[in-house]
């Protein structure tokens, strides 16, 4: 069997994907240990009977639904890549508006310090692979970063892809702001779970990823109102807190944030045109 047949083989097999030719691709170089413009090159090439066994392995449990950032170990996200496992949440494109406007904010702060004030912090809630707390601490190196997540195994795999990619963050056990107890921030990021348990989407592939990462009570709200009505306690004067939430979200997340007494209330779309990050600033 070539390189070219076996991926044939494979994109019949994934049809339920929304890519399979993509899925193929990435499966079979993972099996090669080579880059997907590799497979192209080398399109007659054989595969001995092992690499056949192997990708047929993998794309059988593709075509079960498993996503491929699992079947890889590895999921790229903003500028660099993280180590995934069903541990964690896949970080998801949309998350990257989230990590800009944060770092946006937080560079406004860093710019307004004096010398001899302390760092700006910022901490990220539910850091899950630690998407959000690496992307910020590796382009906002002067900034103190934190990151809780209630799983000690997201932590483990969070403080691994820290360590990969060389940034520092202060990582802690526990459920969204509990472990900072009498602590504040200039910046509180959060992807929290938001999606309503009877959305018939998590009845997709998104079925092998962690629901306690996914859903939330209070129709997806729950996390959402325990982090708004908590910020205020963890934020210094004029913080921010920024909320990533569903694309039908953005109308209780403003109630919530006005309820909580937050002010300069702005909605951002992702790129598929959908409300999706929510910040607000803390000014009491
Ligand atoms: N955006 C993700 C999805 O719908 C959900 C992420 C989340 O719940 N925080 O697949």
């Amino acid at each position: 069997m070539t390189v070219a047949d076996a991926l044939r083989h494979a994109q019949a097999q994934l049809q339920h994907s929304d890519t399979p030719d993509l899925d193929a691709q990435l499966l079979l170089a993972h099996v090669l240990g080579k880059s997907r413009s590799w497979l192209f090159a080398h399109d007659i090439d054989a595969l001995t009977a092992d690499q056949q066994a192997a990708f047929a392995a993998l794309t059988a449990r593709r075509a079960a639904g498993e996503p491929v950032a699992y079947l890889l170990g590895r999921a790229d996200f903003y500028d660099f890549t993280l180590k995934v496992t069903p541990d964690v949440l896949i970080p998801r494109p949309e998350t990257e508006l989230l990590v800009e406007q944060a770092l946006e904010k937080v560079r406004e702060k860093s710019a307004a310090k004096k010398v001899g004030d302390p760092p700006v912090c910022a901490v990220d809630l539910g850091t899950g692979s630690g998407a959000i707390a690496i992307a910020l601490a590796r382009h906002a190196p002067e900034v103190a970063v934190a990151a809780s997540d209630a799983s000690c195994a997201a932590l483990t795999v969070a403080r691994e892809n820290a360590q990969r990619l060389g940034v520092d963050i202060d990582f802690r056990h526990g459920s969204w702001l509990e472990p900072f107890a009498g602590e504040r921030f200039d910046v509180i990021a959060s992807n929290p779970p938001y999606i309503d348990s009877a959305d018939p989407h998590l009845r997709g592939d998104i079925r092998h990823e962690p629901q306690q990462a996914l859903v939330a009570g209070e129709h997806g709200l729950a996390d959402l109102r325990a982090i708004i009505e908590r910020a205020p306690a963890h934020l210094n004067a004029g913080g921010w807190l920024l909320l990533e939430h569903g694309y039908d979200q953005q109308d209780a997340v403003e109630s919530l944030f006005r309820a909580a007494g937050f002010d300069a209330i702005v909605c951002l779309h992702d790129l598929a045109g959908q409300p999706r990050v929510s910040l607000a600033q803390w000014n009491n």
